[in-house]
């Protein structure tokens, strides 16, 4: 006899839409995610889809026609209200494509609220795709099972950063020259949290003061070693989320 699937399976493809969702919607999934769900998945009449709008949260849909250039959907019913998200930005300066595309990637999956490029002087990109960044971010939060999108903010030179810092958030600042145990320091702190992560070349000396010079900022060290941009990006997040996000518990959420 065969295995009674779980329901709804957990191998169901998820998908997060642009309208918000509700019970009994006929929607008609078309162009790159139609053709994910019909040639990639092979989705056919009665199969499950898990759909999310960044709004309501996480639904159960079925597929009514899979054609080959879109595909029908009937929402079912709601599975999950849309997730508190732990309130952590991350303040990540430009680097090569590949290593920003990753910090997008597990920023997402590690958990942020919201993503800032940012541009310092060592900076050897001083833009992003937006709709190429999107596509990532999205990509990420379907495949971990978030039911919210990070914010993806607009990309900003640091010292308009730091002249518009919202009043309160700490700014804890990745300072491969030296800082607080960031363990202890995120430790100290209760409320809206940001980290500051530099560029392959890291911040020249009169950013690294400014930087220090911020109300809100305190230096953190991620240890002895000289870490790549990414990977500093995705230990600070990691640690963060293990002592004050929602690794442990009582977070604060956005
Ligand atoms: N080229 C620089 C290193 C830059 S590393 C140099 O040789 O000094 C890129 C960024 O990762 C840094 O700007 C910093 O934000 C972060 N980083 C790397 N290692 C770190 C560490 N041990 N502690 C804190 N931040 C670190």
């Amino acid at each position: 006899m065969p295995a009674t699937p779980a329901w709804p399976p957990r191998s169901a493809p998820r998908l997060f839409v642009p309208a918000p969702l509700q019970q009994d919607q006929a929607l008609r999934i078309e162009g790159p995610q139609a053709h994910y769900l019909a040639r990639v998945m092979r989705a056919a009449p009665g199969d499950a889809v898990i759909l999310c709008d960044d709004v309501t949260g996480e639904w159960l849909a079925r597929v009514t026609v899979a054609g080959k250039r879109d595909v029908d959907l009937m929402v079912e019913a709601r599975l999950r209200a849309r997730e508190a998200v732990p309130d952590l930005w991350l303040c990540a300066a430009l680097t090569k494509k590949p290593a920003f595309d990753l910090v997008l990637e597990k920023a997402t999956e590690l958990g942020v609220d919201l993503i800032q490029p940012v541009v310092t002087r060592r900076c050897v990109a001083d833009r992003i795709n937006p709709e190429r960044a999107a596509a990532i971010v999205t990509e990420a939060a379907e495949q971990c099972a978030r039911t919210a999108l990070p914010r993806l903010a607009e990309t900003a030179k640091l010292d308009a950063l730091l002249r518009a810092w919202p009043t309160g958030r700490r700014l804890f600042f990745a300072d491969e020259a030296g800082g607080v145990p960031a363990v202890e320091a995120y430790a100290a702190h209760n409320g809206p949290a940001a980290l500051l992560v530099g560029p392959e070349g890291g911040f020249d000396d009169a950013e690294r003061t400014a930087i220090r010079a911020h109300p809100d900022a305190v230096a953190i060290t991620l240890g002895p070693r000289i870490l790549r941009a990414e990977t500093a990006a995705i230990a600070a997040i990691s640690l963060w989320m293990g002592v004050a996000g929602d690794w442990s518990g009582g977070a604060p959420t956005a």
